[in-house]
């Protein structure tokens, strides 16, 4: 198996920037659900993680231009609500981080918010954090809070009912920290969560319980987190995989992307690095000809794209797209199944289609995961088997993509095909995984309004 190395001819080097040096520019006088962590004072690279020049990383790969396109929907947004902002800031993805709309106030001035929506934002709600890149924001409809972007990422009311079965950590994933921002659940693999800070929050996300939460106040920083995670990886020569995920590990800076991925692949065993990210559908300005050199230097990296529905698939996506595969890493998508949004053959099928066009291999159609508040995210299994033999044969393989059950407590993936014997308890599905396990997933929504 070939390693992961980096080469080390010297360019100029790029500003460090990280999520965590940004911030909203709303007031903090309303609810916004923001828990988002501020940057200790004093905060540093631990030792086992020590800075190294940017230079390192930055080459120039042939054919990658520095500009971004703006498609015309957002070039009207930005005129409407941001009139001084010029093309080029709007292009910039610090720009966009530091300008996220996180505050219903500014919300408000966006969007016809429904008395629903309005009412998400009570005093100390909605739990998961509020924020949204202009740009992701420009791509929803202001008018209907039934358009599929906007009701992944605006709060409803719904947010509020707790249905059976749904858990804060539906995964068991707290079970399987071996150390903090590690989670050890299969034998060769592990999840390194690299941040918890995200471009934009999903409202379905499973790991709710800590996106946009600070660390634990033994750390001082997410980089101090790593070494004790690089540690763990490189005493365990099982561990031949590693997913970064968070967070979203696209929203820390080159430099400290570039140090942590070093350091793991300078641990022998370790084979594969893969980046679960969102970034290039919210934030696409982000992937930046620099960010594509500096991740084209780890020649076992795999990225895996989180993608929700169609109309993701803009301008700015396709060239975000375009430079992760001219780099030569290996695309894949995945996809939660989401009642309304995109729980349809069409919808996943223009989707797909969009995805291989710009080289993206669907990857993982994930049935919902039950968080606190998820019923009216959450189809029936049934509806997901429906879609995936609506898929299977009337378009190419290529473009199914595997529909599966991340099972509750630990269970792992579970893949779920038509035609396969579903076993039920009461409102439960009964789901055996790869250790013959019975695992239960619960498949009912009716659900019961949080304590005020
Ligand atoms: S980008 Fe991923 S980690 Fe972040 S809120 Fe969305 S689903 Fe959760």
């Amino acid at each position: 198996m070939r390693k992961a190395r980096i080469s080390r001819s010297a360019q100029p080097v790029t500003q460090r920037v990280s999520l965590d040096a940004v911030g909203g520019h709303e007031s903090d006088d309303e609810p916004s659900g923001d828990r988002e962590d501020k940057p200790p004072e004093g905060a540093g690279i631990a030792p086992a993680l020590s800075p190294e020049p940017l230079s390192k990383f930055c080459h120039s790969l042939p054919g990658l231009s520095p500009t971004f396109p703006e498609n015309e929907r957002s070039q009207q947004f930005r005129a409407q609500h941001y009139p001084s902002v010029t093309s080029a800031e709007w292009s910039d993805w610090r720009w966009q981080l530091r300008h996220r709309i996180r505050r219903v106030s500014a919300l408000q001035k966006m969007f016809h918010l429904t008395p629903d929506e309005q009412l998400a934002f009570r005093r100390g709600e909605p739990k998961l954090p509020v924020a949204l890149t202009p740009y992701y924001a420009s791509l929803m409809d202001p008018d209907n809070a039934s358009d599929a972007l906007r009701r992944t990422h605006i709060p409803v009311g719904d947010e509020r009912i707790v249905g059976p079965g749904e858990l804060v950590d539906p995964l068991g994933e707290e079970e399987t920290t071996v150390v903090p921002g590690l989670v050890h659940r299969y034998p060769d693999r592990v999840l390194l969560m690299a941040t918890r800070q995200c471009a934009t929050y999903c409202r379905y996300c499973t790991r709710s319980r800590m996106v946009g939460t600070q660390l634990h106040e033994k750390f001082q920083g997410f980089r101090q987190q790593w070494r004790h995670a690089v540690d763990h990886i490189a005493s365990d020569d099982r561990i031949r995989d590693v997913v970064i995920s968070g967070g979203d590990p696209l929203t820390l800076g080159d430099e400290e992307l570039g140090v942590l991925l070093q350091r793991l692949a300078d641990i022998p065993h370790v084979e594969i690095l893969r980046i679960g990210t969102k970034v290039p559908m919210v934030l696409p300005m982000r992937i930046t000809p620099a960010l594509a050199n500096l991740l084209s230097r780890f020649k076992s990296l795999w990225i895996n794209i989180h993608c929700t529905h169609p109309d993701e698939l803009t301008p700015e996506a396709s060239v975000a797209l375009g430079r992760l595969a001219d780099a030569g890493l290996p695309l894949g998508a995945q996809t939660v199944l989401l009642a309304g949004i995109n729980d349809d053959a069409h919808t996943l099928k223009r989707l797909y289609h969009g995805l291989l066009r710009h080289r993206v291999r669907p990857y993982y159609l994930y049935q919902c995961d039950p968080i606190p508040g998820s019923g009216h995210f959450r189809t029936p299994v049934a509806k997901g088997l429906e879609v995936m033999s609506q898929l299977r044969g009337f378009t190419s393989g290529l473009a199914v993509p595997t529909y599966v059950i991340d099972a509750p407590d630990n269970g792992g993936k579970i893949p779920i095909l038509p035609g396969m014997p579903l076993q039920r308890q009461d409102d439960d599905i009964l789901l055996t995984n790869y250790q013959g396990r019975t695992c239960r997933y619960p498949d009912g929504s009716a659900g019961e309004s949080l304590p005020a």
